[in-house]
């Protein structure tokens, strides 16, 4: 027996001989990256080849003769193993049987009231009977409008109310087009709770008078019996807070599982996390916390953890199949962000082959028919909503300058959505109307929301308005579903949001203020009816809103540049982008287009395979254009001061502040900024002097700097310098030197540069004419060559951002893109 032994001991040295390399070269990095990609190549090849190589070592493992490193080595092969074979059980499985539609139980359908049942069939999204009622009536609404005696009546009252602090010629017409969003709550049934006796309430019977509330046990029974669940709910409804915390009172953050739920904003997973923990009596950052970029408020005990659609992307690269997760919830998965949708893929394909992790997608009431049919016609589980009827009023005449138009001022607490640079401007202009109003009316808070307003800042729109007092929440559409605002009577949606867009054919991607889409203004509308009937004044015409706006936006995956997700695909080992399971792929153009560019960048070889740079540049959570420009850095001895930049960048249009009352004094204050180059110098230098003062406020405060925005800028700078050990870039500074720093700038951007030409800017490779911002320190220096860090549609194409160039650098920096231009 000990001679067949000893034969079997030096087989197996043989082939571990050859398994070794195998290893060497390639299970370090599997381990890290792509264990599904490898798992089913050995799920479908290989899974006898580890068998052997498991025995094999498992006769060394007895025999003692395995290194603590070899040891790893073969636990993790036996995991692999697990679950290949797990992975091949559940595919046939699935063969077998087709899951069915989860419904509500049937008991539960006849204790739901029957106003609730209306609601489910007739959702107030346009779409179906629903939608063509709504069309018809908007038909003959346009066209007998003012027939109505006492509607006009009624619009008189409305608009006298408003008299006071409307001048005359700022007066809209109204048009009520007795469209009404059904409610399933009247006034008469169920008594609107005043914020004070919301107050009153505690947290706990807060959390009980949820919509949600009442399907906690079926929900429960639903996650248990089916791995995929698509749940639909009103905003508002308490899937967001309320659904993870179901689930930790389960049991499945059981032996330090963690429960994720992605939002798509930064402000709503920070927000969200400090409510939960509110509600679940723990400090923030404890066992609840959350992870957006550049800021992470987890620890060890953290097992309810919000994070941005983008941060569970990147967990991906460190836990490739999520292992310490046992639920993930996709959340406002209707928003159909970027990340959102290439976490569809990945998450889809994970589950496979983790029968025990739970995947919740959870919607408002949009679309949630094509989730399920994504995720292999997984079960729908619908949230009945509570709302209040709203009625709809739309301008008469078509408005042209709205911004004017969202400052009128309403009785009772409103909400309206403007787009981010706007909201400060109209913060100010309300606020100084009631200072000049006096105690004529009551008291008004005004209360802005965006995606970059600090915490407590945020917290004040949750805070229960004084009695007596009225809130105007001046939001993004930020407000429209992912962040529930209680006490809203009233909505004024100007109709407008701001796109990403992106040009496949020249690679340029614009920000494009554009109508909304009918979805997107029916979300607004529902904000208003959560306490009491609604009302919400939508400032463009019935028929705008019938021929100009989309039916649902597009999403983000077919408008965006794909350099940042190919670039992490690539890393997780995802080499087959075209076959990737995406619920809408991207254009082809697109898709090849980001290939182009990542080689351009060098991130790729011409084979399309990640490069030892690519690699570097994936580990940064920035875009593959400033990761490079960081990388580059490295080369022309500057990273301290480009890692400023980049930091600076990355907070960009928040730097200087310029209050109306003292536009002279802030510009000139910028003026002092202005140094030789370009903006990204101008940056620079503000940061510097910043850094001199000791990070002063006051300093801030002189000369008209955002102090919030700088220390965003720190934070995001540490963040970056954190990393670099991680990368191997050394940190060092250039000196005073400017050249080098252009130079790293020029290495990222060289895909934005425009040439002086006649008649203006020319992008150089697809000649479009662009002009430099009126911002810009080089606005009236017009250097022969520059680079822009990002483009904005307004009036005209600008140019965000710009630094000067020479020609030659371009050569140096990408000679495999220029030489053929050149
Ligand atoms: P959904 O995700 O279904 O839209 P949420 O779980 O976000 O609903 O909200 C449920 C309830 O919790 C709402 O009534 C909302 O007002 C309240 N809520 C959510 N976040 C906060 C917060 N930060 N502060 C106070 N209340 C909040
Ligand atoms: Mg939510």
């Amino acid at each position: 027996a000990e001679r067949t032994d000893k034969k079997a001991y030096e087989e197996a040295q043989k082939r571990l001989k050859i398994a070794e390399d195998d290893q060497r070269n390639m299970l370090p990095e599997l381990r890290k990256r792509s264990r599904w990609e490898y798992l089913k190549k050995r799920e479908a090849e290989k899974l006898e080849d580890l068998e052997a190589e498991i025995i094999d070592e498992e006769y060394l493992f007895a025999t003692d003769e395995l290194t603590e490193r070899e040891k790893r080595d073969l636990e993790y092969k036996r995991t692999l193993r697990d679950l290949a074979k797990d992975y091949k059980k559940a595919g046939a499985k699935e063969q077998e049987e087709r899951k069915n539609r989860y419904y509500m139980p049937e008991e539960k359908r006849r204790k739901v009231p029957q106003r609730d049942l209306e609601l489910e069939e007739t959702p107030m999204e346009l779409g179906g009977e629903q939608g063509r009622w709504e069309e018809e009536r908007l038909k003959t609404a346009s066209l007998s409008f003012g027939a109505k005696k006492e509607r006009e009546q009624g619009m008189r009252q409305e608009q006298e109310k408003y008299q006071l602090i409307l001048e005359e010629d700022e007066m809209i017409d109204f048009v009520s087009t007795a469209i009404t969003m059904k409610g399933t709550r009247t006034e008469k049934d169920t008594p609107a709770l005043s914020q004070a006796e919301l107050k009153k309430q505690s947290m706990q019977e807060v959390r009980r008078s949820l919509p949600i509330f009442p399907y906690r046990e079926d929900l429960l029974a639903a996650i248990h019996e089916h791995q995929i669940l698509v749940i639909e709910g009103e905003t508002g409804s308490g899937k967001t807070t309320q659904i993870p915390q179901y689930l930790l009172e389960d049991g499945y953050t059981k032996g330090g599982m963690k429960i994720g739920c992605t939002q798509p904003r930064r402000v709503a997973a920070m927000s969200v996390a400090a409510r939960v923990a509110e509600e679940m009596s723990v400090k923030l950052g404890n066992e609840v916390g959350y992870s957006i970029r550049f800021e992470d408020c987890t620890s060890e005990r953290t097992v309810l953890k919000y994070m941005t659609d983008g941060m569970l992307l990147r967990e991906f690269l460190t836990e490739p199949d999520l292992a310490s997760y046992s639920v993930i919830i996709i959340d406002e998965a209707h928003e159909r962000t970027l990340h959102t949708d290439i976490l569809f893929g990945l998450i889809k394909d994970i589950a496979r082959f983790r029968s025990d992790l739970k995947v919740l997608v959870a919607s408002a009431t949009l679309d949630t028919e094509r989730f399920s049919c994504f995720f292999d016609d997984a079960p729908v589980f619908r949230i009945p909503g509570r709302r209040f009827p709203v009625d709809i009023y739309y301008t008469k005449n078509k408005i042209y300058c709205y911004k004017e138009q969202v400052l009128i001022m309403h009785p009772s607490s409103c909400c309206t959505f403007v787009l981010q640079e706007e909201i400060e401007a109209c913060c100010e202009l309300l606020q100084e109307r009631c200072r000049r109003l006096g105690s004529k009316i009551a008291e008004l808070l005004v209360l802005p929301i965006y995606a970059n307003l600090p915490s407590d800042m945020q917290a004040k729109i949750f805070n229960p308005t004084p009695p007596g007092a009225r809130k105007v929440v001046v939001a993004t559409n930020i407000a429209e579903t992912s962040l529930t605002i209680d006490g809203i009577i009233y909505v004024i949606d100007p109709g407008f949001c701001k796109q990403k867009s992106y040009n496949a054919r020249t690679g340029m991607e614009s920000l494009i203020v554009t109508p909304c889409s009918r979805a997107s203004a029916n979300q607004r509308a529902g904000r208003a009816g959560r306490v009491a009937a609604g009302k919400c004044f939508r400032l463009y015409t019935a028929w705008a809103f019938k021929h100009e706006m989309e039916e649902t936006t597009v999403p983000e995956i077919q408008r965006t540049n794909l350099g940042n997700v190919v670039l992490l695909l690539k890393s997780l080992g995802i080499n087959d982008l075209i076959h990737f399971d995406f619920m809408d792929p991207p254009p082809h153009e697109t898709l090849v287009l980001a290939l182009e560019q990542l080689y351009a960048l060098g991130a790729l070889n011409h084979l399309g395979e990640l490069t030892k740079l690519g690699r570097r540049m994936a580990e940064l959570p920035v875009d593959p254009m400033l990761s490079k420009m960081i990388l580059a850095s490295e080369q022309y001895k500057c990273s301290e001061e480009v890692l400023t930049i980049a930091a600076m960048l990355s907070v960009n249009n928040s730097i200087f502040y310029r209050p109306k009352d003292k536009v002279v004094h802030a510009d000139n204050a910028r003026m002092n900024f202005v140094v030789p180059g370009g903006d990204h110098l101008v940056l620079l230098n503000v940061y510097t002097q910043w850094v001199e003062s000791g990070y002063s406020t006051q300093w801030c405060y002189e000369n008209f700097i955002q102090f919030r925005s700088m220390r965003r800028a720190r934070d995001v700078r540490d963040q970056l310098e954190g990393l670099m050990d991680r990368i191997e870039v050394e940190v060092v500074s250039s000196q005073g030197d400017n050249i080098p720093i252009r130079k790293a700038v020029t290495a990222g951007y060289f895909y934005h540069t425009a040439r002086l030409s006649k008649g203006g800017y020319k992008t150089v490779k697809h000649q479009q004419t662009v002009y430099v911002h009126p911002n810009s320190s080089l606005f009236e220096e017009q250097p022969r060559w520059l680079i822009y860090h990002e483009l904005v549609f307004t009036t005209k194409e600008f140019m965000r951002q710009v630094i000067e160039i020479e020609s030659g650098w371009l050569l140096e920096v990408a000679p495999h893109y220029y030489k053929s231009k050149e």
